[in-house]
């Protein structure tokens, strides 16, 4: 940048003149100290400053070992965003499928938030949570546990393996744990600790049991006793879609009876397509349903797609698919409705304790399109009184009590 300097002429010093020397080397140092000034400010408007190298100049000017230059500050975590239950409209109501009329209720919001497991204070031996494909001494003792309290038939292997993991779900079911099959610290205090309930002093099943959108479970909710229908019922009196499908044994019991009498009236070819689902199963079907109507229809909205998907698919811990006692029973490679098999089940189910759940007379109250192939077992004096009466099951549960 070109400055201009005036310069001073020379003039001899004498020793009288020695004030108006030294204002001038005064004057001259503050003129060089003006156009340095200047220099740096203009410097300043043209680029940003250096806040470091300032700082080191102040350190150095004050003899001082700068500080150094302070960290980025490190990104606080993404904050956890808590998804609000959504508020469905009435189902159907904007696409003409009854709407309103088809169903009064707004359905319940998904159960939110899962139930807090208590803590327990560390102790000194603090054990290893246990789960399915562990092994060791640790292992066989919570079998032993088990199979003394009546939950586990096997032997006590050391194995942690699938009817390990089921005998631990139904302990922490019936003693009113998180039903997650991982055995930690509480599920082992209250197994060992002598004042756990045994499988026999588990309430009984509620074969009665109402599951709606107005009545939903407990995303903890396990029913007793499942079995997987497989293990109790042969391939030549059922099929069963997906293998290890599981069910309440009462009810797969009195389900291979109906079908060996179906089938000794000539009437055969059954499959199971679904039987036990869990509350995470159920959540998935939604997504799957949803995912299906997007892709199919990518002008609508995910509210839209939610809308059509609960027409037949229930929200998570609506289905009564989670109590163990309902079966979807279908011909394979065939639209069940019409056939044979769905006439011969809905003419003789009652007789076997099993009800046609969803009707289209009684949408209405159960909030359900019909599904002529959705049989839940209530057990036979129920199935006769609710047949007889012409009851869906909230019917029955209004006039009996539950
Ligand atoms: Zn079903």
């Amino acid at each position: 940048m070109p400055t201009t300097r005036k310069t001073t002429p020379m003039r001899k010093k004498s020793p009288d003149r020695r004030g108006n020397s030294l204002l001038r080397v005064l004057a001259a140092a503050c003129a060089v100290g003006l156009i340095v000034l200047v220099s740096v400010l203009m410097t300043g408007l043209l680029q940003p400053p250096n806040m470091d190298a300032i700082a080191s100049m102040q350190a150095a000017m004050q003899g001082i070992t700068p500080a150094p230059p302070t960290p980025e500050p490190t990104p606080s975590p993404e904050p956890t965003i808590t998804p609000t239950p959504a508020v469905y409209a009435p189902f159907g109501a904007q696409y003409g499928f009854g709407g309103e009329e088809l169903i009064p209720e707004t359905p319940t919001p998904i159960p939110g938030q899962p139930t807090p497991t208590p803590t327990v204070a560390p102790t000194a031996t603090t054990a290893r949570t246990l789960k399915k494909g562990m092994s060791g001494s640790d292992v066989t003792r919570l079998q032993q546990a088990l199979i003394n309290l009546g939950y586990l038939s096997d032997a006590a292997d050391g194995q942690f393996g699938a009817n390990t993991q089921n005998a631990v779900i139904m302990f922490q079911a019936v003693n009113g744990l998180t039903a997650d099959g991982l055995a930690g610290a509480q599920t082992q205090a209250l197994l060992y600790g002598g004042s756990a309930l045994s499988a026999d002093e588990a309430p009984p099943m509620d074969f009665l049991l109402l599951v709606n959108r107005d009545l939903p479970l407990n995303q903890n909710y396990v029913p007793m006793d499942l079995v997987v229908i497989e293990d109790v019922l042969s391939d030549d009196i059922v099929k069963v879609k997906y293998k290890g499908t599981q069910a309440n044994r009462t009810a797969v019991e009195a389900l291979g009876q109906m079908l060996s009498a179906a089938i000794a009236d000539g009437v055969d070819n059954f499959q199971i397509s679904s039987a036990y689902r869990t509350y995470a199963d159920q959540q998935q079907l939604v997504e799957n349903s949803v995912a299906d109507y997007q892709g199919r229809n990518p002008s609508w909205s995910r509210e839209r797609c939610l809308s059509s998907t609960y027409q037949t698919v229930a929200p998570a811990g609506t289905s009564e698919h989670q109590t163990g006692l309902a079966f979807d029973i279908t011909v394979p490679g065939v639209s069940f409705s019409g056939t044979e098999q769905q006439k011969w089940l809905h003419a003789h189910c009652a007789d076997y304790g099993f009800v046609v759940r969803f009707t289209e007379e009684k949408q209405s109250i159960t909030g359900f399109l019909a599904e002529s192939w959705h049989f839940r077992y209530v057990g036979v004096e129920a199935a006769a009184l609710m047949t007889r009466n012409n009851w869906c099951l909230e019917e029955y549960v209004e006039h009996m009590g539950s």
